[in-house]
């Protein structure tokens, strides 16, 4: 479990909890919140615990310390690397969030794991070359963002990357629109984090609940999908769906339609990919559609929300560009979370990157990482960060 202590962690770890007869945790990987993975080390008694954080790995081998544990404490990057490969294991949740889950989430896939990928980051960097390193590994992938994994359970058995081959139209990847859905343009400038990170549906970590905010959450699910199901950015189409009970839909070449419906809870899709092809239950409530009265459908506005538009632009150029977008857009969340600019500046803080970085075509995983750091140093010049921010 890659990223255990967030929310994807959280739901994931209740899932698993749920099923001890099928499922037992190997090892849990956080960053420097030593004391909540100390605290799941307990609970769950994995084989290895890894800290990206030096000193926070530290502290956790210490307070497990005789303890009758099994756990190895593991530190650094190279921690992580190691407990995403680990023997033991044959599936990893994927849930760090941002660029720093990209090498962890490739050695799982060189080591030919089962990967639930929650962190859509990784594949938004590195694109082909990190399909490439899955197909390699011999890995499999299985979406757990919500509308993957309802595009998945709406896709034929084997479906392998080919829509004209299944007779696929179109892919409509639902968004619910954020918490600033209806709010005037003029008062964008002005919000905080706060209200950003409040979704009225979801409860996510702080850097996805900002990213839906702006819909660069839909922007970057839009080159995940591209990359999953083998689609053209022609046939995605988004639809703003604010109720989240339609987790996304596949059109088919006669017309057909199919969605799928759940509560807005992430352990739906978590326990769909942990335990397929067989389900199992999560404690998420019966949806009752009569209760509910009605599910509204609008199209996306583009003007509120650029970051649309440069996903679709990034998606265009290809190459280095969807890259370069997710970086400028870490930067950019990171400092509108720390309150050092406004939530306006986030979008122009990655066109900025975009216009300076041209897209470059990805030949291996090292022209991804560069363009990565080179659009993080655009970003935080354009926004006036401090280099080290
Ligand atoms: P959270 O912020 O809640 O959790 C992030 C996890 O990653 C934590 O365990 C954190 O450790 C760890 N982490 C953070 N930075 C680093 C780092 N530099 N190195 C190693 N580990 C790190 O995020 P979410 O659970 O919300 O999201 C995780 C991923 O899943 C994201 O890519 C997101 O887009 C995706 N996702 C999330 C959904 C949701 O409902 N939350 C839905 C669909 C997709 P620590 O606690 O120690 O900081």
């Amino acid at each position: 479990m890659l990223g255990a202590t967030g929310s994807i962690g959280d739901s994931a770890l209740d899932v698993i909890a749920r099923h001890p007869d099928r499922f037992v945790v190997a090892a849990l990987t956080a960053h420097r919140q030593w004391e909540a993975l100390a605290e799941l080390c307990r609970r769950h008694r994995p084989e290895v615990a890894a800290l990206s954080d030096p000193d926070a790995a530290q502290a956790l081998a210490r307070a497990l310390a005789g303890q009758g544990l099994p756990t190895r404490v593991l530190a650094g990057e190279a921690g992580l690397v190691e407990a995403a490969a680990l023997a033991g294991a044959d599936t990893v949740v994927a849930a760090i969030v941002g660029a720093a889950g990209l090498r962890p989430t490739l050695a799982a896939a060189r080591a030919g794991k089962r990967i639930l990928l929650a962190n859509k980051e990784a594949l938004v960097i590195g694109g082909a070359a990190f399909m490439a390193a899955v197909d390699a590994g011999g890995a499999t992938l299985l979406p757990v963002d919500s509308e993957h994994n309802a595009i998945f359970q709406c896709l034929p058995a084997g479906y392998a990357r080919d829509p004209a081959a299944a007779g696929i139209r179109r892919i409509l990847l639902t968004a619910s629109g954020g918490p600033f859905r209806t709010r005037p343009h003029a008062e964008l400038a002005a919000v905080t984090a706060a209200e950003a990170c409040a979704h009225p549906n979801w409860v996510m970590g702080r850097k996805i609940s900002v990213d839906s905010a702006t819909m660069m959450n839909k922007g970057l699910e839009m080159i995940e999908a591209h990359w999953l199901f083998g689609v053209s950015r022609e046939s995605i189409e988004i639809v703003v769906h604010p109720e989240s009970v339609v987790h996304s839909l596949v059109e088919y070449v006669d017309g057909s339609v199919l969605a799928q419906l759940g509560h807005p809870d992430m352990r739906t899709p978590i326990a769909q990919a942990l335990a397929f092809p067989v389900r199992v239950d999560t404690g998420v409530p019966t949806l009752e559609l009569a209760r509910r009265g009605s599910l509204t459908f609008e199209a996306p506005d583009h003007d509120r929300f650029p970051c649309l538009g440069l996903a679709c632009a990034a998606l265009d150029a290809g190459g280095t560009a969807p890259a370069v977008l997710n970086a400028a857009n870490e930067i950019a969340v990171e400092a509108f979370l720390g309150g050092r600019i406004r939530f306006t500046d986030i979008a122009p803080a990655c066109a900025e990157a975009l216009a300076r970085l041209p897209a470059r075509p990805v030949r291996a995983l090292e022209d991804a990482l560069a363009a990565d750091a080179e659009a993080r140093a655009v970003a935080r010049a354009w926004l006036k960060l401090p280099i080290a921010a």
